[in-house]
């Protein structure tokens, strides 16, 4: 194909569609050699990973009164955020969350397509902005590590791959302990490295093994994570329209493309073919044939075209973002019924996500009536049912409890009454009497109120049902 023919992703072949970018036609590994780019977005982009790495390296390690900011441990059902800590039966919570937190990603990429994986996700950020910068650093530019490669093993190559590899490894390592920290909590994980390695045998092996898997990931697999495996870019072709805003070529102004030559009059485009948008993507595709699905959305070839442009004196944002009916019919963005839907649904995810967090209560309560007992008669006048109460106290204080009935006469037997303390971040039972009046019960079962107060304080008032004879 001439350079004429190829003008727009429309007149380009599809053949670049039969395999991945990394991929080549007999199904080897194209090793994607990205050159390091420049310009406003990959700074922006620099700035905002720092704040990412440095948020991840230093949340473990905060504590708000003796308590981890963020916790997430699993092994025991038991989570800590900004120092609250939920349990299972919070659960719900979460699941809301996770939903809302789903559907704002699918609202986000309808409107915005992939850019969440080139400017956020950790796959992305840690590999371009802590893992290669040390290959450039080590190996040099893109050139220069081709041919590193493909030459033979002297020492130069034998010390600059194996230092490149050794910090590999030592990353690794810190960041699958800083996951640790994240489930166990910085004060375990201290205690763990501290104490004797035949103590934790289990725990160094998972350690290990998560090391090993980001040091593959990050020295080896790469874009194919974005490519191939990652579930998120898969979805992208159902979530996107020719509303969505993706980093686009604009063929109607780069087409048709050719090398600029002095002193001679050329009937080009504004594209000069010099490739450096298609040496600076991290998955080493060609962003002129139209979009595709391997394109995270980094932003690097922006950068790469825009200071082209500015060299030729050209107007910038020859590839920027935008949407197909922005470059093909010249609309603007608007919002259509899919975004207005999805936001809807985020608006209500997230008033009943807020609310359901703001009226979580510190101690939770559930009482039931203990089956197989029936009722006993007390005295000449009053029955009896035995209960038993659960309670989780998810404070961090001990706090002392006691239970009235309400709403009807009779009174609260506790059996073990000197143990009226539910235990901090606990789970406590309670067994106990309930007795009442004959002339109160009406039916074979009452319906009961049982006021849970603790320091004077009404907690909550749980209900149960009193089995009573047949009348
Ligand atoms: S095409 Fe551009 S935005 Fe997409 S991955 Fe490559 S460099 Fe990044
Ligand atoms: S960087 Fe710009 S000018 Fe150069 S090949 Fe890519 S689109 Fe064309």
């Amino acid at each position: 194909m001439s350079m004429k023919e190829t003008i727009g992703p429309d007149k380009v072949g599809d053949s670049f569609r039969d395999r991945h970018s990394n991929t080549s036609a007999k199904g080897k590994r194209n090793w994607v050699y990205a050159l390091k780019p420049n310009g406003k977005l990959y700074n922006y982009r620099k700035y905002l990973s720092w704040f990412y790495f440095l948020l991840f390296f230093a949340l473990p390690l905060i504590k708000v009164n003796n308590m981890p900011l963020v916790m997430f441990n699993f092994t025991e059902g038991k989570f800590i955020l900004f120092s609250k800590i939920f349990w299972p039966n919070d659960f719900f919570i979460f699941a809301v969350g996770m939903v809302a937190l789903i559907i704002f990603i699918a609202l986000f990429t309808v409107i915005y397509g992939r850019v969440f994986c080139g400017w956020v996700c950790p796959q992305t950020v840690f590999l371009e902005f802590l893992f290669r910068p040390i290959e450039w650093a080590i190996e040099g530019s893109p050139a220069k590590q081709k041919k590193l490669n493909n030459g033979p093993w002297t020492t130069d190559k034998i010390l600059k791959k194996s230092l490149k590899h050794f910090i590999y490894f030592i990353i690794s390592f810190l960041i699958s302990h800083t996951f640790l920290s994240y489930i166990l909590g910085i004060d375990e994980v201290i205690k763990i490295i501290r104490e004797p390695l035949a103590d934790h045998l289990p725990m160094f092996f998972g350690l290990l093994f998560f090391t090993g898997l980001f040091y593959l990931v990050f020295a080896f697999v790469r874009d194919i994570v974005c490519t191939t495996i990652c579930p998120y870019g898969r979805l992208q072709g159902v979530l996107f329209d020719k509303d969505t805003m993706q980093v686009s070529y604009d063929y109607s102004r780069g087409e048709p493309r050719g090398k600029m030559m002095k002193n001679k009059q050329q009937d080009f485009g504004d594209c000069i073919d010099c490739k450096l948008c298609v040496q600076v993507c991290p998955t080493g595709i060609d962003i002129r044939n139209g979009v595709q699905m391997e394109c995270v959305g980094c932003t690097a070839c922006i950068d790469a075209c825009n200071d082209v442009m500015e060299k030729i004196k050209r107007p910038l944002g020859l590839i920027r973002l935008a949407s197909e009916n922005e470059i093909a019919l010249k609309k603007k963005f608007r919002f259509n019924g899919k975004v207005k839907a999805y936001t809807g649904i985020l608006i209500v995810l997230t008033v009943l996500m807020i609310f359901l967090t703001i009226t979580r209560k510190s101690i939770d309560v559930s009482m039931y009536r203990v089956k197989g007992q029936l009722y006993q008669e007390i005295g000449t006048d009053s029955l009896g049912n035995l209960f038993e109460a659960k309670f989780i106290n998810k404070t961090r204080d001990n706090l002392p409890f006691e239970l009235k009935l309400e709403g009807i006469a009779g009174q609260i037997r506790m059996i073990n009454a000197h143990k009226m303390i539910l235990e901090a971040e606990s789970l406590s039972d309670a067994s106990f009497f309930v007795d009442i009046p004959r002339s109160e019960i009406k039916d074979r079962t009452t319906i009961i109120q049982v006021g849970v107060y603790s320091n004077g304080k009404k907690i909550q008032t749980v209900k149960a049902k009193f089995l009573g004879p047949f009348i």
